[in-house]
């Protein structure tokens, strides 16, 4: 195993390392061997006090941020993007440590987040508010301006590019920030804080608190001096997000939430690339990505060879140790390990033909064998709840109309795709299917410059793109009385 450096285990607020105010700490695991890497200090309700406070006093109108200028905002995001890009080796090897995804992915994906910060950056001093012709005489305009002080929470499953989805728009738009990360993997925000610092950033503008969810995750979500909470996790934590962010004051909420994302593929598809691209929607990420398409419908006149190259390409998939040139690491811990292997016992158990995979693999860490389920029907387990791990189902149809109606029959609706050489096949269903991300012959492409969320229980706003930012602003009206006109 490669030996990675933990450089920052505390609390880091007003930009300066701490313990702990109950000096706990808790363990964070290597999902890969199940060894502790480190012990964190545990943040909690007085922690999130503090960072609060410090966020707070750094938003003060007179305060050396708010006295920034846009462009110079612009300057520290472009200086915290070049040290990310200095520090890429390291991230990658400090995330696949604690996360457990190959190194390779690791690292492209903090290669991606310099260029989100950039992509931001540029946009600090091009945030632009109306001139709006209004009624009588008056001239109207509106001015964009920073929400405040941000509650930012984070989950366990792309560490780096959410620590930087969330803090970049919110920085570029001028708030100030408390977050946490996810208790699995809170080492990669914690080496991010230090950049933050390095880049020159004024003390208070971003406060990183590793804790646990009901504890540190609550506190800041109910804390009253917090005006705006951007979290992405599950469903199930998004509503008790959204209840306590109503609780003390009507915080503005952005939510990013779990999805069961459809693929739809027709009778003339290429079986062999829509296989490839179903594949890749589902297993990227060992399958721990809230928009992969986990339900695969497939034309009744290919599905028998289509459900053949799925499972040879399956059989192929590499997983193993991540510091190796692998495809698939370990899932996140014990907890989702355990989930993952009922979800597929559930699925032999009503009926679905199991074409490959089901089991883990080895007996120490938490990995599992890339897993095909075939005749999988819409009222199994397996086709209704999102897994999070290494599991496609496929699903038979027949008529475009019955694949819209079954795409859509679900509480989520965060991405779909579908795989056809008919174009009006394609439109129709990008116009039909209910969700944030359509994607026509490819799947999961995210881009920087395109607005990334979901429909229905999938969550609430967008990130990303210029949508992304402006989930920090708000919009003052500004109404300016003129002189009557004299009638001539
Ligand atoms: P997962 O189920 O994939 O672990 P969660 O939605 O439980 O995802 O967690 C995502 C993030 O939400 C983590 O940072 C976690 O600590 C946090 N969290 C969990 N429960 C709460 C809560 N009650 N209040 C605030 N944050 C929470």
């Amino acid at each position: 195993m490669v030996k990675v450096d933990v450089k920052y285990t505390k609390l880091f607020i007003n930009n300066e390392w701490v313990d702990a105010v109950s000096k706990k700490t808790f363990p964070t695991i290597n999902p890969q061997d199940e060894s502790v890497i480190a012990h964190v200090a545990e943040g909690d309700k007085a922690d999130i006090d503090i960072a609060v406070a410090a966020a707070k006093k750094a938003f003060h109108r007179y305060s050396e941020w708010r006295k920034l200028d846009a462009s110079q905002r612009g300057r520290l995001l472009l200086k915290l993007a070049d040290l990310i890009e200095r520090d890429l080796e390291y991230l990658g090897q400090l995330e696949t440590l604690d996360n457990g995804k190959p190194v390779k992915q690791a690292t492209g994906e903090a290669a991606w987040t310099a260029q989100i910060i950039r992509y931001y950056a540029g946009k600090a001093d091009k945030i632009l508010g109306n001139t709006i012709p209004a009624d009588g005489e008056v001239l109207s305009m509106t001015l964009k301006e920073p929400v405040g002080v941000c509650g930012q929470i984070l989950p366990w499953n792309y560490p780096i590019p959410m620590f930087v989805w969330k803090i970049a728009p919110a920085l570029a738009a001028g708030c100030t920030i408390v977050l946490k990360p996810a208790e699995q993997t809170p080492l990669t925000a914690l080496a991010l804080a230090a950049l933050v610092k390095e880049a020159g950033f004024p003390p208070g503008v971003v406060n990183v608190v590793p804790g646990y969810g009901p504890t540190a995750g609550a506190a800041l979500t109910n804390h009253p001096d917090v005006d705006k909470i951007a979290f992405t996790g599950s469903t199930e934590v998004g509503r008790i997000i959204m209840s306590g962010a109503s609780a003390v004051n009507l915080k503005r909420v952005t939510l990013e939430l779990g999805g069961k994302s459809p693929l739809v593929i027709f009778n003339d598809a290429d079986v062999e690339k829509a296989a490839e691209i179903a594949h890749g929607a589902v297993f990227a990420n060992a399958g721990q990505s809230c928009v992969a398409a986990t339900r695969t419908y497939v034309q009744s006149g290919i599905y028998d060879a289509f459900v053949a190259k799925a499972a040879e390409i399956a059989k192929k998939r590499t997983v193993g140790n991540s510091y190796t040139d692998v495809e698939q690491g370990p899932q996140i811990d014990e907890e989702m390990f355990s989930k993952v292997l009922n979800y597929i016992k559930s699925g032999k158990e009503q009926g679905a033909r199991c074409v490959t995979g089901g089991e883990r693999i080895g007996n120490v860490g938490y990995f599992i064998q890339p897993t095909v389920f075939a005749d999988v029907k819409d009222d199994m387990k397996i086709a209704r709840e999102e897994i999070f791990g290494p599991v496609q189902s496929i699903l038979k149809f027949d008529t475009f109309d019955e694949a819209v109606d079954r795409a859509n029959d679900t509480n989520y609706g965060l991405g779909a795709g579908v795989i056809t050489n008919d174009i009006t096949t394609a439109l129709s269903f990008a116009k039909h299917v209910r969700a944030g991300s359509i994607w026509v012959n490819t799947y999961s492409v995210v881009a920087t410059q395109t607005p990334f969320g979901g429909f229905k229980e999938s969550g609430i706003g967008r990130e990303l793109g210029e949508d992304g930012i402006l989930q920090y602003l708000e919009t003052k009206t500004l109404t300016i009385s003129l002189p009557k006109q004299p009638a001539i």
